[in-house]
Parts: structure tokens; C-alpha cells; sequence
């Protein structure tokens, strides 16, 4: 992406299981992010963390749902590789074309710079990243907040044998699952050079976490894997002292707009003041940890807006 820094986002979250999270299933699921806690030592004991990659995965997809409800076919399936077609069963048929954009050559025999992967990406990859780009989103390990908050501990939960090819239970096959219980894990979140449209889709995924939409591990179906998202620290950060929020798309020259095809969204007119920041050397940090959910909440039209406009598959509609 653009070699300069002009603006950041970096939200802390802490999560906490509602419901016990599986770790071991006891048999593969085909796809989709099966998260799983690993255990680790830590200060010589032993404990459990969520890895910040299963995070993402298990958040990129949940707003790939979110997207697809908004506008239909508007992210790829990123491991969809069309030379290997036959080893991915896509889908359903419209979603033939929805090949993973980090898959997809340059169009128009365009050099293929960061800005033309950029621009050709779809919704999801442009936060997320892909084969051909980086992305703007990254999460961190979830480690468990020391005590005397409340430690995670091993679970076990009886299974019963789901046959592989029915996906009937097969009487007399029981196992254990391995589960964790209880804890509050903190992770932090950081969006660098955001779009306003990507700020206002990871809103969207810490409204969901903290409603208990999220789930993490398999077995959901069983009830496990609820967790809950508490967002502690929410902060916007610039390159020059701010009055209103803005993102990337404000902040670029009229060349980068262009090159990166940045997300316009000027309807409705929109101006969200942002109090008095903190200057920490170069940067300027505002804190908007006490009432992100209200002042930001008017950017969530440009979510819809931005995929409209790109169109499906990454192709802008003009
Ligand atoms: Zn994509």
C-alpha cells in the first residue's frame, strides 16, 4: 500500500466465553476457520491463547456474510483458486467467477502495482488482504488478562460420532472434547490508513461481538463458542491534527484517489467532530473509547455504498 502512514485505528477488545469453546473436535471440518485455542506456557504455567490469525480468519468471515447480505457476490471466496478448480467445490453457481482476488491477474494489462491490487480487490480483501495484498486489518494473539480475573480452564464434553459420509450419528461411538471454560482474553486490533467504509465494517464486527454474534471453535451447533466482545480502548490516530474524523480517501493526493480507486463517500454529507487530541511526537491520537458506538455510528451507510459502487468481484461498475 501507499509507502506513507496517514491515519491509524487501534481498538483493544477483551473476550470472554459465554459458552465453553471447543479445541478438539474429534473429527476435520472441510472449511471455514475452525478456531481453535492452543495452549502455551507462559511465566512457567500453563495457559491458553486465542491466535491472532484464527481471529482474523473467524472476523474476515464473518464479514464476508455481511457483505454477501448486502450485496450479493461482493467478495470472493479467497481460497478459490480457479487453476485448481478441481479440487474446490464452489458453491453454488453464481459464485463461479468469485475466485479468490489474490488469484486474479491484473486487468487491462495494468502493471501490477500495489495500487492496481488494491483497487481490483473486493471489500474483504482490500480490509483483509490476499495473495496480492497485504490488507489493512491485523489482530493480535488474545492472551488471558492475569488474575484476579478469572483463569480459563480445560473442559471435557461427551461427542457423539458423526459418520463422515451421512452426517448421521453412529450409535455406540462416543468421544471427548476437549474444551476451554471461563476467562476474559485481550487482543488489540489496528487498522492502519483505513477508508471510512473499513472503519465502519470493523464497527460492524465489534457490534456483533459484543452481541454475542460471534462465535469461535466448531460446534457450534452444540451450543459452544459464544463469546462475548468488550471493547476498552478505541483511538483514531493521524498525521496532522484532526477536527472532523476522516479517512484515507480525505487524506490522499487526487493521484493516490484515483490509483487506488479510494472509496468517495460523500452522501450524506457527513462531518463527525472529533474533540481536542494528543500529540505523541509526529502523531495526533484521539480517544474515542467512551463513545465510539454513537459518534461513528453515522458511517455505517458507506459500508452498503462502497459495495455498491465497487460492484461484485472486485470490478467497479463504470
Ligand atoms: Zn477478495
Amino acid at each position: 500500500m501507499l509507502r506513507k502512514w496517514l491515519c491509524q485505528a487501534d481498538i483493544t477488545v477483551q473476550l470472554q466465553p459465554i459458552d465453553p469453546i471447543l479445541i478438539k473436535s474429534g473429527y476435520a471440518t472441510l472449511r471455514g476457520p475452525d478456531m481453535v485455542p492452543v495452549e502455551t506456557l507462559r511465566d512457567g504455567k500453563q495457559t491458553f491463547f486465542f491466535p491472532g490469525s484464527s481471529l482474523k480468519g473467524v472476523l474476515r468471515s464473518h464479514f464476508e456474510r455481511i457483505a454477501r447480505t448486502l450485496q450479493p457476490r461482493s467478495v470472493c471466496i479467497p481460497y478459490y483458486d480457479p487453476k485448481k478448480e478441481n479440487e474446490f467445490n464452489v458453491p453454488v453457481p453464481e459464485e463461479q467467477q468469485s475466485y479468490g482476488c489474490g488469484f486474479r491477474t491484473p486487468g487491462d494489462g495494468r502493471q501490477d502495482s500495489s495500487a492496481t491490487a488494491y483497487h481490483e480487490s473486493c471489500a474483504a480483501c482490500r480490509l483483509f488482504g490476499s495473495l496480492r495484498f497485504a490488507g489493512r486489518f491485523s489482530i493480535g494473539d488474545a492472551y488471558p488478562l492475569p488474575e484476579p480475573a478469572p483463569q480459563p480452564k480445560p473442559g471435557q464434553r461427551n461427542g457423539v460420532g458423526i459418520d463422515r459420509f451421512t452426517g448421521g450419528t453412529v450409535r455406540g461411538v462416543l468421544f471427548d472434547l476437549v474444551v476451554v471454560e471461563g476467562g476474559v482474553f485481550e487482543t488489540a486490533i489496528r487498522v492502519t490508513n483505513f477508508e471510512l467504509w473499513q472503519l465502519a465494517a470493523v464497527n460492524f464486527l465489534l457490534q456483533d461481538l459484543h452481541d454475542e454474534m460471534i462465535t469461535l471453535g466448531s460446534g457450534r451447533s452444540r451450543g459452544l463458542g459464544r463469546v462475548k466482545g468488550e471493547v476498552t480502548r478505541y483511538a483514531l490516530s493521524y498525521v496532522r491534527p484532526q477536527s472532523h474524523v476522516v479517512g484515507l480517501t480525505e487524506l490522499a493526493s487526487d493521484e493516490e484517489r484515483q490509483a487506488y480507486r479510494l472509496f468517495d463517500w460523500r452522501q450524506p454529507p457527513l462531518l463527525i467532530s472529533l474533540a481536542d487530541g494528543r500529540r505523541l511526537g509526529l502523531r495526533s491520537e484521539y480517544d474515542l473509547t467512551q463513545n465510539w458506538v454513537e459518534l461513528l455510528q453515522p458511517l455505517a451507510g458507506s459500508v452498503e455504498a462502497f459495495l455498491k459502487q465497487h460492484g461484485p468481484l472486485g470490478v467497479p461498475n463504470r
